[in-house]
């Protein structure tokens, strides 16, 4: 077999979809789709969710090793891997470990709930193992948005959760959607998200763009004038409130897709006047 051969046969999708500070990161796929499927915008979660079986995984994990043997962390793909029991998580890493004896840091996408489920022993657990950085779409602190987009979490659980993450060492990266809350809840979005973002510790605030996916409830609420999409220029307005509140410490804040060709990025709280100065500027372009 040709490498791109070897590549497509431990992927399912062409496209893989990794977060910005993981593009260079091997990754293994150990699940497909998303155990909770629910929230409204979501197109990430075409695929029915299911568990790779140990078979699988160890084929896998077979081939990546003989494609990326040098490799020293590993990203466990799934759109929320997290959910898996603990002795699972256990069990890839085990098989890792005879496969890529090199990898030493773990990390995969996560949901608040799936945190939540893990006692704070096996957090601990998992970090001893390797468990370094856990990448979770919270997308707001608004309670009122989270149940409008069926996110199934609340602004509360999340701090929780993230909480017990600081407790146990496990670094976490965050999405939030601004515009999610449409012109309706904006103000709220921003201020409520900021509140909720600083009782916590991000290392980093990934700013992901709101796009209507054609098939989603989303895009039909919009289509029958129940969600009123705000524009680009209004939703970096709203970006620019949430930075304003936003008290974080050692965090990097980004948004790659700022009127959708610019990348505002930068450390907090250091570099939070040079974003609101590089908004404003966007802003009057
Ligand atoms: S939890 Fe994430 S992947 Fe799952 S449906 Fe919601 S947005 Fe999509």
């Amino acid at each position: 077999m040709t490498r791109e051969e070897l590549y497509q046969s431990i992927y399912t999708h062409d496209t893989i979809y990794l977060p910005p500070h993981e593009q260079t990161t091997a990754a293994l796929e150990v699940s497909l789709g998303c155990s909770w499927h629910r929230c409204t915008f979501c197109d990430f979660a075409k695929d029915n969710f299911q568990i790779h079986s140990l078979e699988k995984i160890e084929y896998n994990l077979k081939v990546l090793s003989y494609l990326r043997p040098d490799d020293r962390r590993l990203f466990l793909l799934g759109e929320n891997a997290f959910c898996m029991k603990t002795e699972r998580l256990f069990q890839i890493m085990e098989l890792t470990e005879a496969y890529m004896p090199n990898i030493c840091e773990y990390t995969m996408y996560s949901r608040i709930d799936d945190v939540l489920r893990k006692t704070d022993k096996e957090l601990e657990r998992l970090r001893k193992k390797g468990l370094r950085t856990l990448h979770i779409g919270v997308e707001s602190g608004c309670d009122s948005i989270l149940e409008e987009r069926q996110k199934g979490i609340t602004a509360a659980q999340t701090i929780e959760a993230l909480k017990c993450l600081d407790n146990a060492e496990i670094d976490y990266y965050l999405t939030v959607i601004p515009g999610l809350g449409g012109r309706t809840f904006s103000r709220l979005h921003a201020i409520e998200t900021a509140r909720m973002l600083n009782q916590v510790h991000p290392k980093n605030i990934w700013c992901l763009k709101l796009k209507l996916w054609e098939n989603t409830p989303l895009y039909r609420e919009e289509k029958t004038g129940k969600f009123d999409m705000m524009t680009p220029e209004e939703i970096l307005r709203e970006e620019r409130l949430l930075i304003e509140n936003l008290i974080v410490s050692d965090c990097l804040f980004e948004d790659t897709t700022v009127l959708d060709k610019f990348t505002v990025k930068g450390m907090l709280p250091d570099k939070k006047e040079e974003l609101l100065q590089a908004i404003d500027y966007l802003l009057s372009l």
